[in-house]
């Protein structure tokens, strides 16, 4: 497949804006730079932020063993997402599918850059409906968006329907592996080299508990890096970002560590609760949420409003009737629900 063909013609015909800092950034000595009218004066963050963001990329390329010139990053998952949806879907004529129940923003993204969502729902088992999605495919579909492990049912996508995707479809197949860290299956980045359509996005925001800095990062084939690179804001990513992200990545131990207690912890409270009264089943999970079906998901979920507890009522998805899903927090956090839930199940 020829990545080329599948970029909007006038995005295929941009050259990439130039900033001030990208045009001068390899000197072996000192500058002094009066080019892009900063203020002077060191405070650390006068300076505009590398927009080619090269400590970070390399300290992930290392990370993940992969080359920079694969690698994206973003103002979080959901800037990478647009700007994929931006430079591959002409808008009132591309569309794009998605897998519902799932992550709600890739129908709004494309909804905002009026591309068609055409939704074709998991089947029981949240596997995808490989059969229902080559029918709706047509010469105007650009992406396919699958969430693994999804959000919000929490189970990975079989391989092998990603495979059948991948080799029947002349589109980009995005990955979104925002949970993939608390899960047992590896990265598709292992198999960047074989699908030069294949896209994997990753976040900070999760396993990595930096949720406040905002870094997105997509790793694709060094075809869809350019395109991306060519409309993406200069400066999207902003230095505090850089810094705070390359700060945690060094002590990248400690997110392991965190996982490691996160996994344990989201062990203990499926166990748990499944001996709660009300609750008919507990979907098994690879993220840190849980899915669970209730009796009444609205009266359960008003009545944790009213015991301290925000969880997510699910119940106007498809296939998430009377859903409830429940983050794993800390061991007390969790200990407290697990009390509260047991208070209420005679209510
Ligand atoms: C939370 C989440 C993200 C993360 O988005 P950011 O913009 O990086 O915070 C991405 N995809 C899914 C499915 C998520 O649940």
């Amino acid at each position: 497949m020829e990545i080329n063909q599948l970029v909007r013609k006038n995005i295929a015909a941009m050259e990439a804006y130039s900033s001030a800092r990208d045009e001068f950034k390899n000197f072996d000595k000192e500058m002094i730079f009066l080019d892009a009218n900063e203020n002077p004066f060191d405070n650390g963050i006068n300076r505009y932020p590398d927009p080619q963001q090269k400590k970070l990329k390399h300290q992930l390329s290392v990370l993940k063993n992969i080359p920079e010139s694969q690698i994206l990053l973003g103002n979080g998952s959901d800037e990478v997402l647009d700007l994929l949806i931006r430079a591959f879907c002409e808008p009132n004529r591309d569309n794009v599918i998605t897998l519902p129940p799932t992550y709600g923003m890739y129908g709004v993204l494309a909804n905002l850059n009026a591309v068609e969502n055409r939704e074709v729902i998991l089947l029981d088992s949240f596997q995808p409906d490989i059969d229902k999605i080559l029918e709706v495919i047509d010469n105007n579909t650009k992406i396919i968006f699958i969430c693994s492990p999804n959000n919000p049912t929490g189970n990975l996508i079989e391989e092998d329907k990603t495979i059948t995707l991948l080799e029947n479809f002349n589109g980009l197949i995005v990955l979104d592996e925002a949970y993939i860290d608390f899960s047992d299956a590896e990265s598709w980045i292992l198999k960047l080299e074989n699908y030069k359509q294949l896209v994997v996005t990753q976040t900070l925001s999760k396993a990595y508990g930096m949720a406040g800095i905002r870094l997105g990062i997509l790793y694709a084939s060094e075809e869809i890096i350019d395109v991306l690179n060519k409309i993406k804001p200069p400066y999207n990513v902003n230095a505090l970002t850089q810094l705070e992200a390359i700060k945690r990545l060094n002590k990248n131990q400690v997110a392991k560590d965190e996982i490691v207690s996160i996994k344990r912890e989201k062990e203990i409270l499926s166990k748990q609760l499944l001996e709660v009264k009300f609750i008919e089943k507990v979907y098994p999970s690879n993220a840190n949420f849980i899915l669970i079906k209730v009796d009444n998901a609205t009266k359960r979920y008003n009545q944790l409003l009213a015991n301290g507890f925000v969880i997510r009522n699910r119940s106007s998805q498809p296939l998430c009737q009377n859903c409830l899903r429940i983050t794993v927090g800390n061991e007390e956090e969790n200990k407290q629900l697990i009390k509260t839930l047991k208070t209420i199940q005679n209510g």
